[in-house]
């Protein structure tokens, strides 16, 4: 494939403060993939995708999104080149609405979803537009917000950390089926996940981090020949 990938991180080391957590991460995501960071609590997964998103003390290195370097911009710039980040906290305001989380995020491009289109993604929220409190919505109905939020923007490039952490496995099969939706209306992914199972329900490929590395990588294809080498790694 000659065509460059989407994003392209080389040589990626972190740090917060004096803690050097990153040490030289290197991976690709094509434009359509849905490509998921497996590895053990720890090993430096959430810390990439805030590396992306310009939100960690300090970062050297490349990341390259649509051929731009993003190493040297802020956070600001970097969500208005077209990333956005679902937070494994979900950060839904519990003293706001469904539609009022919703419009939080500002739009950074054209493309992104409108709030009918997400509701057709989401039949939940739309049935929750009356509640008033956010935090009375159940763990599926926030994270179904959070990631709703983030494709008003026009993002391109999703970055969610974590999304089943928590829920109940019919609500982790409606994550499923969203991300597969996603992924055939253009969005690329780059999925954060403990739970493996869910994870080779969607992604493409995979990459395995180890104290702050990438240690392995393989396709959903490849799977079957790598499950007890993934074993070994994820400690299951
Ligand atoms: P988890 O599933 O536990 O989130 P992870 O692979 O996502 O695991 P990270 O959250 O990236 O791992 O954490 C990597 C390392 O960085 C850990 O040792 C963690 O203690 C440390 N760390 C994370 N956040 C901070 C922070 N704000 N300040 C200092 N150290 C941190």
């Amino acid at each position: 494939d000659v065509t460059p990938p989407l994003l392209a991180i080389k040589e990626l080391q972190a740090w917060y403060g004096e803690s050097h957590i990153l040490h030289g991460v290197n991976f690709e995501v094509r434009e359509g993939e849905v490509v998921t960071l497996l590895g053990r609590n720890g090993a430096g997964k959430t810390t990439t995708l805030k590396s992306i998103m310009g939100i960690v003390g300090k970062r050297t290195g490349s990341v390259r999104f649509e051929g731009r370097e993003l190493i040297g911009a802020t956070s600001d710039q970097i969500a208005r080149a077209g990333i956005a980040l679902c937070p494994e906290e979900r950060g839904i305001f519990a003293s706001l609405g469904v539609e009022e989380n919703l419009m939080l995020p500002p739009v950074v491009r054209p493309g992104g979803l409108t709030l009918d289109q997400i509701f057709t993604l989401f039949p939940n929220l739309k049935e929750r537009l009356g509640s008033s409190q956010g935090t009375k919505l159940s763990g599926g109905e926030q994270q179904m917000l959070a990631i709703g939020r983030i494709l008003r923007t026009g993002a391109r490039l999703l970055l969610l950390d974590e999304p089943t952490e928590g829920l109940a496995p019919v609500i982790i099969q409606q994550i499923g089926k969203t991300i597969r939706a996603l992924k055939e209306q253009g969005f690329t992914i780059l999925l954060v996940e403990q739970n493996f199972r869910f994870a080779s329900t969607v992604a493409d490929r995979y990459y395995v981090m180890e104290h702050g590395r990438i240690i392995d990588q393989f396709a959903s294809s490849e799977l079957d020949a790598n499950v007890e080498k993934l074993h070994e790694y994820l400690g299951v």
